[in-house]
């Protein structure tokens, strides 16, 4: 079945609102086995969105919709999709019933506003979908092998429609679905892990192996096209046992579609690990202001483990709160592999936790110099009577810096507890 995206809406086409709608259900479609072969995106125009319609199901058989299905005169979704196939509307009591029930449930004192009325015309030839989350119903439209689906725009309220309704409506066409595995790896550049997995690369047919890079990071993401979640999963299972064979030791993470863009994915790895094997922690920054300590703490179990953070972000800090000597800092400077180590150290110690943190460096914009430029971080890991010391060289801003400080630490802190 081939599909076609229309967003409509003209805030889309003044660049108000990111369409995040499409993204969506792109992604929705693909994982059904629905190629999506265009998207487009139309203002609240009659008739642009008839010839949108008229063009897209030239080349398709389904068109989804999203946007236009409010009480207002300029949302038209609906009626222009009953104009392409023909259909007269007609008030669609349920509906119209439910419209009433949900104003008086929100505004118990307001009369209905007259215009909501128009939200429950519908074609008695389209299926009417309920909006368990707003007053918007959306439709499927039915002629002659072709369809037109319309969605609230609201994504909270289109996300929902789509997978109570439309989900399992458009699985009836479709004898396979796509399935996909990420693995996200550190410590391994793009072209290198490439170079490892090369022949796993070549052979790919099903399922396929894609590689991508991120900010300091690289993605894979192995897809396969099964008849169900059980095929995909041994399909998955058995390409993921290959590429862990090969690669294993550069990955952090492993799990469904969700985790590409999640940025707490290695926060919550870290924490959940330090929770199970209960490991007590406590951190000592200083380029990082606390970030590290603020980022474990978002992990909702981590009062069992976390036992306290400092932000020693002066030299007198550094010796009174830590115990860093004063001739270290003397030395080496405050931005040096030696003090790193000592504020590991140190944090450990004072409250007698397993794992003592700590980051030091140059985060900029000002402060750096040819032999200690901006960007400049040690972190160091006190575990087990031995503390590791990393030496980064971060690009970015002031901020990114600091964040890029703070995830490779938590990268570096799962692989050496995987380890123990
Ligand atoms: P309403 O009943 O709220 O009028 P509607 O179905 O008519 O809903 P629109 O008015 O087109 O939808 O959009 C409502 C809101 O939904 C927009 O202001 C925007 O915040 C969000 N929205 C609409 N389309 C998209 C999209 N494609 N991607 C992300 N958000 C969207």
């Amino acid at each position: 079945m081939k599909a076609e995206l229309i967003s409509v809406g003209t805030e889309l086409l003044l660049g108000d609102i990111v369409n995040t709608n499409a993204q969506y259900l792109s992604k929705e479609l693909a994982s059904l086995g629905i190629g999506v072969f265009n998207q487009s995106t139309v203002g609240d125009n009659p008739k642009r969105l008839l010839e949108c319609f008229e063009e897209a199901l030239k080349r398709s058989d389904l068109v989804i919709t999203t946007g236009g299905l409010g009480p207002t005169k300029d949302d038209l979704t609906k009626e222009i999709a009953a104009e392409y196939f023909n259909q007269k509307m007609e008030l669609h009591e349920e509906s119209w019933e439910y419209i009433k029930e949900r104003c008086r449930m929100f505004a118990p004192n307001k009369p209905i506003p007259e215009n909501n009325k128009k939200q429950a015309y519908f074609p008695k030839e389209a299926t009417v979908i309920k909006n368990n989350n707003g007053t918007a119903p959306g439709a499927i439209f039915e002629k002659d092998g072709k369809r037109i689906i319309v969605l609230p725009g609201p994504p909270r309220e289109m996300k929902a429609m789509f997978k109570e309704s439309i989900k399992p409506f458009l699985k009836q066409f479709t004898d396979s679905i796509l399935v996909s595995r990420v693995l996200r790896f550190n410590g391994i550049g793009e072209s290198s892990l490439e170079m490892e997995i090369e022949d796993i690369l070549d052979e790919q047919t099903n399922p396929t192996v894609a590689l991508y890079a991120k900010e300091m990071e690289v993605i894979i993401r192995i897809t396969a096209k099964a008849k169900n979640d059980e095929e995909a999963k041994i399909m998955l299972d058995n390409k993921v046992r290959e590429l862990r064979n090969r690669v294993g030791k550069y990955i952090y993470a492993e799990g469904g579609e969700e985790i590409v863009d999640g940025e707490s994915v290695i926060e919550e790895t870290v924490a959940k690990l330090l929770v199970e094997k209960n490991l007590t922690v406590a951190t000592a920054e200083s380029c990082t202001g606390g970030l590290v300590a603020a980022t474990l703490i978002n992990y909702p179990g981590i009062s069992d483990v976390f036992l306290e953070g400092c932000v020693t972000y002066s030299n007198e800090a550094k010796v009174k709160r830590l115990g860093v000597s004063e001739e270290t800092l003397n030395k080496y400077g405050a931005v040096s592999p030696q003090t790193a180590k000592e504020m590991a150290e140190g944090i450990r110690k004072e409250l007698g936790a397993n794992i003592g943190l700590s980051t030091t460096g140059i985060a900029g914009p000002g402060g750096g110099t040819e032999e200690k430029p901006v960007g400049l971080v040690y972190t160091a890991i006190s575990i087990n009577g031995e503390t590791i010391v990393r030496e980064n060289h971060f690009s970015g801003d002031r901020r990114k810096v600091r964040l890029k400080a703070v995830k490779q630490i938590l990268i570096d802190l799962k692989n050496i507890i995987d380890e123990i």
